[in-house]
């Protein structure tokens, strides 16, 4: 195990973890009082609030946690009345209802305005932050707060302290979320200056995780109070970058999805078109809708609001379905994907319970976190693909080269034996004649010249061998295909070829299996093992040992040949079967290339092993007969 390699995941993790919602004791640094009981009055729909409320209401008792943020229907606000206790002990002092539901707040004391926002636009959730008088008495503040939602209220307890000190704790716990969004903003748009580096399949891609990465950063941060209450007058703008990162990330998700698949369901590619079709509409209401002020309203929250959820939250469990699938297929993408939807589901989960399990008086917040999990996988995904992508282009480079090679050798080969086969046939009577008048010669002179004789007689039929050789390569058509029996045909070259290897210091021992059948000339496959048992000899040294085996493997017979000889390196084996390659001084270079070619001709297979110093070992693998019998193998003939 490398730790290393679990470095940056472990890093992401305490990040994410640092920026996890501490509770605020630990950031709050004076002693604050809280009031978390209140008296609560619904206004109507029709009614006209003024600066106090009407004397003799019905005044409900209500406190924090409860669900009396809920509005019933007919309703557009509500009435706080705040009992404030004396304050004298702050220098400065303040009270914070750090979340409270409601689009405007209006707080008269005595019927006299001290504090008012003018908000036109959708949001649900806002702060009360306010100086209060230092005073020694009781004091009463009326809270006014109107809202086109469904909520208005004070969620949480009401503090009381030092205003400065109320002012930083609200800060500091509203900040990481906010700095978390802008970050991913930030960090997607440094990836989208990366798109311009890649190719056109990719970009795309690419550019689908850019958007999803953009618009979860711009869901973040304009989910938070913050950028509302410090740019109040772009509070309009932060809603509305708001509702159309919703409705790109939508179908941005859909696309980076189906592509991941390699668009593999139809039917999901086909709900991902649907999904880019749906948030044009969207889009286009919510223009429709902010143009002509909030008529529209009503409508668009079903589109919006409603259904986008909805919808979300079924394509979700679709890639669930579908990445869980294509896991158990064996597709690694798809256990990424898995993965990521699980550390998005998780949280998500998690905060859901929290908010039923507190009564309603929960603020959402892990399925954030989760988020930006699920955006790090995806990460993985396209990153994981550009290196595949690589590493397949690399593999085709490589497989070129190769081809190349073989084709080039293929030409090569054409012309020699073209050569060869002319040449061969001219030279092989003269060659004949003269050993004849040579060895005619031999019986009549005398001592002195009858080793320059010999000599002249062995390079002759050297000569003669090679010609062979020439002409196999050329022709290697086999005259005379037969029945071979491997067992027979191994004795047979054991006989010959076993005091060639005692003459240089060696031996031969042949092993065979019983009754292995193959098709092919007797004469020819001798000669191409010939050849490669005379290699293995001269590559001897002292103590030489050859093993020559043949068995049955399946439907082959499987001949190897192995020796304990000097060995090739890479650059040797590579060139094998090349013509006229040869490390030997007397060498030809046409032996391994004429047994290659026999061996392709008979449908057999050779790979050659070898290490250098250890020795070598040719591996020759033929059907077997009664295999051939029923396949539609043809031989030549
Ligand atoms: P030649 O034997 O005339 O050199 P070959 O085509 O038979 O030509 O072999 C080519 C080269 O391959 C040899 O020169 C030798 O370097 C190498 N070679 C072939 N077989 C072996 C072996 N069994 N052990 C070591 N080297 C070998
Ligand atoms: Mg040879």
């Amino acid at each position: 195990m490398k730790p290393l390699r679990y470095f940056p995941a472990l890093a992401v993790i305490a990040l994410l973890i640092g920026l996890l919602p501490w509770p605020s004791t630990i950031w709050a640094s004076a002693p604050q009082t809280e009031l978390d009981r209140w008296q609560v009055m619904l206004i109507g729909a029709a009614e006209k609030p003024g600066t106090a409320p009407p004397a003799g209401g019905n005044w409900q008792e209500a406190h924090a946690g409860e669900t009396l943020v809920e509005l019933p229907p007919g309703a557009k606000g509500v009435w706080i009345r705040l009992q404030l206790p004396s304050t004298e002990s702050w220098l400065r002092p303040g009270i914070l209802a750090s979340k409270t539901y409601g689009l405007n707040i209006n707080i008269y004391r005595d019927g006299k305005l001290l504090y008012e926002t003018t908000r036109d636009y959708q949001v649900e959730m806002t702060r009360l932050l306010l100086p209060v008088d230092s005073s020694n008495e009781e004091n009463t503040l009326d809270v006014l707060i109107l809202t086109n939602g469904e909520r208005a209220g004070f969620l949480t307890p009401v503090q009381l302290g030092e205003f400065n000190d109320l002012e930083k704790s609200y800060m500091r716990s509203e900040l990481p979320s906010l700095l978390l969004g802008v970050s991913i903003i930030f960090l997607a748009l440094l990836m989208s200056v990366c798109s311009i580096f890649l190719s056109k399949h990719q970009r795309s891609f690419w550019i689908s995780l850019c958007i999803i990465a953009l618009t979860t950063g711009v869901l973040i941060a304009s989910y938070s109070p913050l950028p509302y209450l410090y740019y109040p007058s772009g509070g309009r703008f932060f809603s509305a970058l708001f509702e159309l990162a919703l409705f790109t990330m939508f179908p941005a998700l859909g696309y980076f999805v189906s592509e991941t698949f390699e668009r593999k369901s139809p039917r999901f590619h086909r709900f991902t078109r649907w999904q880019a079709y749906y948030s044009l509409f969207g889009i286009l209401l919510f223009l429709a809708y902010s143009l002509t002020g909030d008529k529209l309203y009503p409508i668009y929250s079903i589109v919006s609001v409603l259904a986008i959820g909805v919808l979300m939250l079924v394509q979700m469990v679709w890639i669930s379905v579908l990445s869980i699938s294509y896991w158990r297929r064996g597709d690694s993408q798809a256990r990424v994907l898995a993965f990521g939807l699980l550390a998005f589901a998780l949280p998500s989960a998690t905060d859901l319970i929290l908010y039923y399990a507190n009564n309603k008086s929960y603020v959402l917040f892990l399925w954030k976190l989760g988020f930006v999990a699920f955006v790090l996988s995806l990460v993985i995904i396209l990153a994981r693909r550009i290196s595949n992508d690589y590493k397949t282009l690399l593999s085709y480079s490589k497989q070129l080269e190769l081809f190349n090679l073989s084709l080039e050798r293929t030409e090569k080969l054409k012309i020699i034996s073209d050569l060869a086969a002319s040449v061969a046939h001219e030279v092989r009577n003269p060659l004949q004649v003269t050993r004849g008048f040579l060895q005619l010669l031999s019986k009549k002179d005398d001592q002195q010249n009858q080793g320059y004789i010999t000599i002249a007689v062995n390079e002759l039929d050297r000569a003669a061998e090679i010609i062979t050789d020439f002409l196999t390569f050329a022709k290697p058509e086999l005259e005379s295909v037969s029945r071979l029996d491997i067992r027979e045909l191994l004795e047979q070259l054991d006989l010959i070829m076993g005091p060639h290897a005692s003459m240089h210091g060696g031996r031969l021992v042949v092993v065979s299996e019983e009754g292995m059948e193959v098709m092919g000339s007797a004469s020819k496959l001798k000669q191409a093992l010939i050849n490669l048992i005379k290699n293995s000899v001269e590559a001897f040294g002292e103590e030489g040992l050859i093993e020559l085996s043949a068995r049955a493997e399946g439907s082959e017979a499987v001949l190897r040949i192995k020796d304990n000889g000097e060995g090739m390196d890479e650059e040797q084996l590579s060139k094998l079967g090349v013509p006229y390659f040869s490390t030997k001084s007397k060498g030809t270079g046409l032996g391994t290339m004429v047994t290659m070619r026999i061996i392709e001709v008979m449908n057999g297979s050779i790979i050659f092993q070898s290490q250098k110093g250890k020795g070598t070992e040719v591996t020759i693998r033929f059907p077997l007969v009664d295999q051939l019998a029923s396949s539609t193998v043809k031989l030549p003939h």
